[in-house]
């Protein structure tokens, strides 16, 4: 798995270290250890990826459903987090003024939409099911409802014609097949920069959420 480098300070390398960063001994780098927020050493993470969702633990559901595009039966994938998820807003973070404001709980599990970045091993678990979810560069190709249009995110695609498959169709197509969706635990730590979409009911829940 790619470790997450660090580029701390000569002066704050004992505090990193305090904090829990190790050394990669091949590189001798500081970096992100193994089963720990990214988001917590953020102030020394390069370029980093703003992540505004994270949980203790989640599921990637697959859905399955109807291309819209040459109508063979395919699956959805998606990114489920439990309640007890945490988020921080995009509004209530200021750069100049390296405000930090607490994560909080919601207290609603949701599953994910328009998804514009995962850590990688969250990553790795989703390609480990399907080929067919990737960051996609040419996002408004069939979605006019990307709510930022021609930023990338993270979409399903048609396993026979690539054809993405937008949240929005999938939401209408699958409703009736709600009982055929597939739920994968993954009992590590999920981090992700996403939208959200209260799951109002339409799949059910997890197994052992309720
Ligand atoms: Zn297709």
């Amino acid at each position: 798995m790619k470790k997450i480098v660090l580029r701390v300070p000569d002066h704050q390398r004992r505090l990193a270290l305090e904090m829990g960063a190790e050394v990669d001994p091949e590189t001798g780098d500081l970096v992100v250890p193994e089963g720990e927020y990214v988001s917590d050493y953020k102030s020394w993470v390069a370029a980093y990826p703003y992540i505004n969702i994270r949980a203790e633990h989640y599921w990637i559901f697959a859905a399955p459903c109807r291309c819209p595009g040459c109508g063979v039966d395919t699956k959805y994938y998606g990114y489920w987090v439990p309640e007890e998820h945490e988020t921080e807003d995009d509004y209530e973070y200021d750069d100049d003024l390296d405000i930090e404001m607490p994560w909080r709980t919601v207290g609603a599990d949701l599953r994910l939409t328009y998804v514009k970045y995962l850590t990688p091993s969250v990553l790795a678990e989703m390609t480990a099911l399907t080929d067919g979810y990737f960051l996609d560069t040419e996002p408004d190709n069939h979605n006019p409802y990307n709510p930022a249009p021609g930023k990338p995110y993270y979409a399903n695609h048609c396993h026979t014609c690539r054809r993405i498959i937008t949240d929005e169709e999938m939401t209408h197509e699958v409703g009736p097949l709600g009982n055929r969706i597939e739920f994968y635990p993954v009992g590590e730590k999920f981090e992700a920069n996403a939208g959200s979409h209260v799951s109002e009911g339409l799949f059910g829940l997890p197994p052992g959420n309720d």
